[in-house]
């Protein structure tokens, strides 16, 4: 091992800050500038964002937002009337009517019924933010 300074051979190299570069020195030539540590490259451990898709749980669905209109679509291309749709799934035609009209949010069953009638799929899974 040689001083990075004087170039004389050394047994101990010390690592001296000399104007703004480090250098490998004897112990003499370390007065000339000042001690660095030694940097073992700590890097700081970043922490990368998990995707959220990664997480095995159910997503949880939700009733579509244009519920009313696939309902209203599906039920029309069927060539159903809102009368028979209601009588289809046991409820009154008003009952469609409303849940056409989007005043009416179908419950879990509901949503099944018109579902299985219709076969269309009215929920979705739940974008989680
Ligand atoms: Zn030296």
């Amino acid at each position: 091992m040689t001083c990075e300074i004087c170039g004389s051979p050394t047994e101990r190299l010390f690592s001296v800050l000399i104007e703004g570069a480090t250098l490998r020195v004897c112990g003499s030539c370390a007065k000339l500038g000042s001690p660095v540590r030694e940097r073992k490259v700590t890097r700081v451990a970043v922490q990368r964002p998990k995707p959220p898709t990664s997480s095995l749980e159910e997503p949880s669905m939700e009733l579509v937002q244009e519920y009313h209109r696939v309902i209203k679509q599906a039920r029309e291309r069927l060539g159903l009337s809102q009368e028979q749709l209601g009588h289809k799934i046991n409820e009154k035609s008003s009952v469609i009517r409303l849940m056409e009209s989007g005043k009416l949010k179908p419950n879990d069953l509901l949503v099944r019924k018109v579902e299985h009638a219709l076969k269309i799929r009215l929920l979705a899974p739940v974008e989680s933010e």
